[in-house]
């Protein structure tokens, strides 16, 4: 294609609503402009993007035997009110104003309403049903560009199957089929277990990319690859070297000392030598969360001891539970019951607060002093503390889902009645699983993982043209000429290449839109090649340059 008659319109500036590289570069490159907040249009360069990725995606579901259906986005708000689901999405569903219909946010009912429909025994199953398919959400906050829109397309699988034996196997084959995908895609990714959320069901498991655009922080261990959301991440932590001197416990004046960090520069001590109190409401009634020094209350953990909801007590109801007010709350003489973080086990000399303004306690041991306290796991794991499976050091980031797997089992058959008869005869609903990836960001990850100051850098498998052929200066008739004999025949030998033959722009302006499109090789014809009937190549991603002879270019090129 001819850059002087295709539709790229790069961007020399930084546009002032994007953040993130990846958004940034996709409206740079002229790959997509923003129609409203979370609504992309794709240009033809992003969508060429997208079908190189829809392809890869393609290829491998058709690889565990998927087969590709296409369902509709426009659906009736009945059938989603058969597993509760609108009430679910909340207004993440987009609704119709005239008429019951709703715009779909995924497809498990209405997959399985085929399924229904048309799968009547277990010799019709297994079944892998996919699409990939524009599906509506209206996310609360879209940022990040097309990585949380409010229309984005998802390929979207349902595995149909007659036993939780089979599931277990469909769902394998996503697993192998996902890592295939993202590994062509040249995606750095890991695995994290996930809970399952609002879709319901047993295991699943999230594809997830390292990424400051993501609004999920994990612990992850490079080492042997264990991955978790921090809400649920686990570590080994150095234990805290006690003060063994046996003292009692003594109270001591402490005026306007709120914090560990202050009550540690008051009195001179170690933050481990402190206790900090949290109080929660959990069913009415308060609890004492004691936790070492610094360390954070992790709500997900504490939710998970207690069961049911709990919320941290308003500073107003600090005094009345505990006598005193936050940054004097302590464990002594505090009346309900009290949790503690393992690593207060066995602590001696601690400090904590009094319960009374203004003082705090010291010598606190804990089996003597607080006998009641049930010990757990409370705290949030973070970067260089130790991996429980192998002791390597645990790295602490932020990261994007780029894809899901979920064992879905009976919950959308059971609810729309898909059922099946068995070799007995005997009904039984099918056992489902679902499994997404999200197409844009696929795209947007890698870009995230590959870009470099001037701009994108494609790999072999997702780039937008074989090669970009530049020729530097247009005006001239002969190096026209010359490009343009070159582009007929890289184009006779199927080469897909971006040719930039345009004739008012400067050779430097070429460069750095060929570095911002970021084709892998660019092909440079320039006055001093063709004096010596030689070529120059640069490699996008390493910036190397070499020559070759013009008439071993086509030669070269297949190489690479
Ligand atoms: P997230 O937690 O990021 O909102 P999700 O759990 O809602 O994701 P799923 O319902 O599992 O996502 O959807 C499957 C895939 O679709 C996700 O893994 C993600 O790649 C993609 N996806 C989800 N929401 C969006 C969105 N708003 N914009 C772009 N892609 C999305
Ligand atoms: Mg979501």
């Amino acid at each position: 294609m001819k850059f002087s008659e295709v539709f790229i319109p790069t961007l020399k500036e930084t546009p002032t609503d994007a953040i993130i590289p990846s958004h940034i570069l996709m409206l740079r490159s002229g790959m997509v402009r923003m129609l409203s907040a979370g609504i992309y249009s794709f240009l033809p360069l992003g969508y060429k993007m997208i079908k190189k990725v829809t392809e890869i995606i393609r290829e491998e579901m058709d690889a565990i035997g998927g087969q590709e259906f296409h369902l509709p986005a426009l659906n009736p708000k009945e059938i989603w009110e058969e597993t509760n689901r609108v009430e679910a999405f909340g207004d993440t569903m987009f609704h119709l104003k005239n008429r019951d219909y709703v715009l779909a946010p995924t497809h498990e009912e209405i997959m399985t309403y085929h399924a229904k429909g048309n799968i009547n025994s277990y010799k019709e199953m297994p079944q892998i049903w996919y699409q990939i398919q524009t599906k509506f959400r209206n996310e609360a906050r879209p940022r990040s560009g097309v990585i949380r829109g409010r229309q984005f397309l998802m390929k979207d699988a349902y595995s149909f199957d007659s036993s939780f034996e089979n599931l277990d196997i469909s769902y394998k084959k996503h697993d192998k089929a996902y890592r295939r995908i993202f590994d062509r895609c040249g995606l750095k990714y890991f695995v994290v277990g996930a809970s399952s959320g609002a879709m319901g069901g047993s295991k699943s498991e999230e594809f997830m990319v390292k990424s400051d655009a993501g609004e999920d922080t994990v612990a992850y261990c490079e080492h042997c690859g264990y991955a978790a959301n921090v809400e649920v991440a686990k570590s080994i932590i150095e234990p805290i070297k006690w003060n063994l001197e046996e003292k009692e416990i003594f109270e001591i004046s402490t005026p306007n000392i709120k914090s560990i960090d202050e009550l540690c520069e008051f009195l001179r001590i170690k933050e481990t030598e402190t206790a900090k109190s949290r109080i929660y409401i959990h069913n009415n009634q308060p609890i004492l969360v004691l936790m070492s020094g610094n360390d954070e209350v992790n709500e997900t953990k504490l939710e998970s001891v207690l069961g049911g909801e709990i919320r941290p007590a308003h500073p107003e109801e600090l005094k009345n539970i505990s006598g005193a007010d936050a940054g004097s709350i302590g464990p002594i003489n505090f009346n309900f019951r009290i949790l503690a973080d393992n690593r207060l086990r066995g602590g001696k000399n601690l400090y904590s607060g009094a319960n009374k303004n203004d003082f705090h306690i010291g010598g606190i041991d804990m089996e003597r002093d607080v006998p009641t306290a049930e010990y757990f796991d409370l705290r949030t794991v973070e970067a260089g503390e130790k991996c429980t499976r192998c002791e390597s050091n645990l790295d602490v980031f932020k990261a994007i889902e780029l894809g899901h797997i979920f064992k879905l089992g009976t919950k959308y058959s059971d609810a729309l009645g898909a059922t099946f008869l068995d070799e007995n005869g005997k009904d039984n609903p099918i056992v489902m699983g679902s499994y997404g990836i999200g197409v844009e960001r696929v795209l947007a990850c890698f870009i995230e993982q590959n870009y470099d100051e001037n701009g994108i850098i494609w790999n072999d498998n997702l780039k937008p043209f074989d090669f970009e052929l530049i020729a530097l200066n247009m005006k001239k008739d002969e190096m026209a000429s010359a490009a343009t004999k070159i582009y007929e025949k890289l184009k006779s030998e199927k080469f897909d290449v971006l040719f930039d033959d345009r004739v008012n722009v400067q050779a430097g302006a070429k460069f750095a839109d060929a570095d911002l499109i970021g084709i892998p090789i660019q092909i440079i014809i320039g006055e001093r090649g063709l004096k010596e009937n030689k070529i120059d190549l640069k490699i996008r991603k390493t910036g190397e340059k070499f020559s070759v002879a013009a008439d071993k270019l086509i030669e070269e090129l297949k190489k690479r």
